[in-house]
């Protein structure tokens, strides 16, 4: 079981990165992974505040995560030789620092500037352009600086796919619990209690989390880390991945434009809930409190499109049991689950 061992979450932590790296015993050199945006608004002030402590760094800019991505960044690791990664930006960044840290077997920091989703934290990692449209196993983060001055200056949209990224906890561990009852898969309650727990957080505080309330923003960035921290001890991301993410995963493969990561999964789990005969209402209801899309209209999907996604869905990860696999709904059933809760007209 990897976990972080330094969490830092606030307004203006960053400025503890200095302080946090001599505690982990890191020095020498280190290689920060960054967008050109990220770097702009976190990566320049952790380059500053490192090198003042005799730390020589370097900047290298990525913009997407493919295996090629992947492949300079290790090169630059080879070459340069750090001590250790920053991660600093959105998913993509950190998760960029988090495989090619991990293939490379250094630590790396997580520096998120935005809350779209749970990779902040989790020791996996999303790269494009594999045969496989969900996450593969890097390592978890030795450290988390989560400053949240820098994280409220992010698009508004991104702390909406957070929410729904934590929300989707409540299916993924309902489809966890089913695969072990009725599959006989390995549980683990605290794993899944701790998923459980970041998602009613959110949904209990869903008042609080508006664009100037600091105190909303750090429940989804606690929540959002436990979540990662879940699948730490889980070993795999079953916790906060069920069926809800298969259906997300599922519409990024049909090619329309398609949402963010956490907006979709938020959709997905008004499905998966209303299929696990759980309070799907309640949980649609939260989201539209929040801001975040209910329909496959708001998600900019066609509503024949999100109809085969949720059919697809079922397929595309045959050894993750979840009630898609259980049910096997047609394509007619699917029609009409997404009708009967309101995400087709
Ligand atoms: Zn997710």
């Amino acid at each position: 079981m990897q976990l972080p061992r330094e969490v830092i979450v606030g307004k203006g932590t960053l400025t503890r990165i200095a302080e946090v790296t001599q505690r982990l015993g890191l020095s020498g050199s280190a290689l920060i992974i960054a967008g050109l945006k990220s770097c702009e608004v976190a990566g320049k002030e952790v380059r500053k505040l490192l090198q003042q402590t005799g730390i020589s760094v370097d900047t290298l800019l990525v913009k997407t995560v493919t295996n090629k991505d992947i492949l300079i960044v290790e090169e630059q690791i080879k070459k340069q030789k750090p001590q250790f990664l920053i991660g600093v930006g959105g998913g993509t960044k950190i998760d960029a620092a988090k495989l090619s840290a991990s293939r490379q077997n250094i630590p790396f920091i997580s520096v998120p500037t935005t809350l779209s989703h749970d990779g902040i934290a989790s020791p996996l990692a999303s790269v494009k352009g594999l045969d496989k449209p969900y996450s593969i196993m890097a390592q978890a983060p030795l450290a988390i600086i989560a400053d949240t001055d820098i994280i409220a200056q992010a698009p508004w949209r991104s702390v909406i796919s957070g929410c729904g990224d934590a929300i989707a906890k409540f299916t993924a561990v309902k489809d966890w619990q089913l695969a072990h009852e009725e599959k006989n898969e390995y549980y683990g309650e605290y794993a899944a209690s701790l998923a459980l727990m970041s998602a009613k957080l959110v949904m209990q505080n869903a008042k609080l989390i508006k664009s100037d309330n600091d105190e909303g923003l750090r429940v989804l960035l606690e929540a959002l880390i436990s979540c990662g921290v879940a699948m730490s001890i889980a070993g795999s991301s079953r916790p906060c991945s069920g069926s809800e993410h298969l259906f997300s995963h599922a519409l990024d493969m049909i090619k329309c434009p398609h949402a963010m990561h956490g907006e979709q999964c938020g959709v997905g789990t008004v499905l998966a809930a209303y299929l696990h005969r759980t309070n799907w209402k309640r949980i649609k209801l939260t989201l539209e409190q929040i801001g975040a899309p209910t329909t496959a209209c708001e998600l900019n999907v066609k509503d024949k499109d999100l109809v085969k996604a949720l059919a697809l869905a079922a397929t595309i990860r045959p050894e993750r049991y979840t009630i898609l696999q259980k049910l096997k709904l047609n394509l007619e059933a699917c029609k009409k689950v997404a009708k009967i809760t309101g995400v087709i007209g």
